[in-house]
């Protein structure tokens, strides 16, 4: 009997567990072959800089093994990833040393890249990224998350340009002296003139202006200032999910004018409806609660109360992509995991699920051209334009040396 039901096994297990291989998720691994993916935001040189056992330390955090969090070298390639902006994000809550803190990480990410030539290698501009990903490799782009870290000085803009820093989100959380953040205080109703002298530097220099985290008003005031195509390096559309970090419908209709590339987010509580409203509830509470309140205490108490947080799925995340492709187009969509950040959807759970969510477009009528555009081909139409305008600028006009001081009557 025994050996019978061995012999069954044999012969049968490996049938069963063969299933027939999903014919979409077949497809987008044909197609991701011959496109370019490229990811908006990635937070892997934070997770390295703040690792618990080997802070700071490329030789502790091995990118060549299963590495702690979303993302190493494998799984990217299980993923297709051929092009990854990586965040060299700084905190805006830093009491000090904005500056010193984005060195570091710009050195962080370049030692990162330069650690593991066979599998990634610095681009610059859109032609780099065409050549790098046709070795196979991944084209490793730098994006600044956050303006304060410029201290309110174009100098310094301009000296994380020449460091590598292609993108810059022109605020994180907290709002800047001369631009509101989506979650800050609304100080300024958007940008101020020396804002308004950041955008146009940034295009001089052929840096995008990536107007994600900041406030709508900015976002507006930057598409009426920008002589170039503008991205939102992570987040989704305020219309399927009232958040702050999305994108509201009149600035997706700006898109198509601007260039410009909406790569749609992951995060749970800007992809799903139930999941943000647990999270305002439980912001509510945490506010509201004692000072010196174990904040542990708080959400299990609030878990007991309104049940565990609600899961975004795969499905959510295509609903974005869905929605932001009908009002923006198909020519300014892309994608952003924004790993190594926090939660995760259901079915994406890392940077090798990105094929499943290819997969779940195909089966909703995506042609294989708007899949490609949506892949890497319209972020890298935006880079190259980008780069067009800042050629054309830099024989206009020299490097600004305006200042907040000249521009806002501050010091
Ligand atoms: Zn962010």
């Amino acid at each position: 009997m025994l050996r019978y039901a061995v012999l069954l096994s044999a012969f049968v297990l490996p049938c069963a567990f063969a299933a027939a291989p999903d014919p979409a998720l077949v497809h987008a691994r044909t197609l991701l072959k011959s496109a370019i993916l490229i990811d908006g935001h990635n937070d892997l040189p934070w997770e390295i800089r703040e690792d618990p056992k080997t802070p700071m330390d490329l030789e502790g955090y091995d990118l060549r093994g299963h590495a702690p969090n979303e993302t190493d070298i494998p799984r990217l390639k299980q993923g297709q990833v051929r092009g990854q902006f990586w965040s060299v994000f700084v905190p805006g809550e830093l009491k000090e040393g904005f500056a010193r803190t984005q060195l570091e990480q710009l050195d962080l990410a370049r030692r990162m890249i330069a650690r593991y030539p066979e599998a990634m290698e610095l681009a610059l501009t859109a032609a780099d990224v065409r050549r790098i990903a046709a070795k196979g490799k991944v084209a490793s782009l730098i994006g600044m998350e956050g303006g304060h870290v410029i201290e309110n000085s174009l100098g310094a803009l301009r000296t994380y340009y020449d460091l590598g820093a292609r993108y810059m989100t022109l605020t994180h959380n907290v709002t800047l002296d001369w631009a509101d953040a989506a979650l800050g205080e609304p100080r300024h109703h958007g940008l101020t003139p020396f804002g308004k002298e950041v955008v146009r530097e940034m295009n001089r220099l052929g840096m995008l202006a990536d107007i994600s985290h900041v406030s709508a008003d900015v976002m507006r005031q930057v598409l009426d200032v920008s002589a170039a195509p503008v991205i939102f390096s992570h987040s989704s559309a305020l219309a399927l999910v009232d958040h702050p970090r999305n994108v509201p419908d009149d600035v997706l209709r700006r898109m198509q004018a601007n260039g410009g590339v909406v790569m749609v987010s992951f995060v749970p509580p800007f992809v799903n409806r139930a999941n943000r409203a647990w999270h305002v509830e439980l912001d509510k509470r945490v506010k509201g609660a004692p000072p010196g309140t174990d904040p542990k205490q708080i959400v299990e108490e609030f878990t007991r109360q309104h049940g565990p947080e609600p899961q975004a799925t795969l499905k959510d995340v295509a609903d974005h992509i869905d929605y932001v492709a009908k009002v923006a187009g198909h020519d300014h969509i892309g994608v952003a995991g924004d790993y190594c950040a926090g939660a995760v959807p259901v079915g994406l759970e890392d940077v090798s699920k990105y094929p499943d969510l290819f997969a779940e477009l195909i089966r909703r009528g995506w042609s294989d051209a708007d899949l490609k555009k949506l892949a890497g081909d319209n972020v890298l139409r935006a880079m190259a334009q980008a780069e067009q305008v800042a050629k054309r600028l830099q024989k206009e006009r020299p490097p600004s040396i305006a200042t907040i001081g000249a521009l806002d009557g501050k010091k």
